[in-house]
């Protein structure tokens, strides 16, 4: 790589402890890494959630997917919606090439996230979290990926390809 790249990731892969629990889920894979400045980036606590917190998860009701605090009942949707509205013109912004997202997360996870109706049962295991889809949807172009798939070379190399083509593509410093 001749020139640095800007990546979003989710704060906690980069080893910051803002998990629901406290904890953080650091990556291994981050140590082969360089020529990159990292954006992190923890929708949940922009959102104003705690550290810790109470899990959230994703549902289904009357036909419309929330983002749902389990025990308190609390309705995060909007409070996300308004996070992601916010970092969508921010990654413009601040000429950021691919997101690196947490995987199964119901605010990041990118896809096989669990999908649940208001009485607790399981609906799928397809869904994406709130804050992912909407940076999706609004970012086409944005190369994206999960943790997961960065723990391998292959699908990690190939990434900053992609990362690189869009860098030159939008012209950036
Ligand atoms: S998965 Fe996303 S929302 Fe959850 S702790 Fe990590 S950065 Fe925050």
């Amino acid at each position: 790589m001749t020139f640095r790249l800007r990546i979003a990731i989710s704060a906690c892969l980069l080893g910051q402890p803002v998990r629901y629990d406290g904890a953080d889920k650091r990556q291994a894979w981050l140590e082969h890494i360089q020529n990159v400045d990292w954006i992190s980036i923890c929708p949940e606590v922009e959102a104003g959630m705690s550290v810790p917190r109470e899990k959230i998860q994703v549902e289904l009701a009357e036909g419309e997917f929330k983002l749902m605090a389990i025990e308190s009942r609390r309705d995060w949707s909007e409070a996300m919606d308004d996070v992601a509205n916010h970092w969508i013109l921010q990654l413009q912004k601040r000429q950021v090439s691919g997101y690196v997202f947490k995987s199964r997360s119901p605010s990041c996870g990118l896809q096989g996230v669990p999908l649940y109706a208001s009485d607790g049962s399981l609906v799928e295991r397809q869904a994406q979290g709130r804050f992912a889809q909407r940076v999706g949807e609004y970012l086409p172009d944005l190369p994206l990926i999960e943790e997961t798939q960065m723990g391998i070379e292959g699908p990690r190399n190939e990434f900053f390809i992609r990362a690189q083509q869009f860098h030159r593509q939008c012209h950036f410093d």
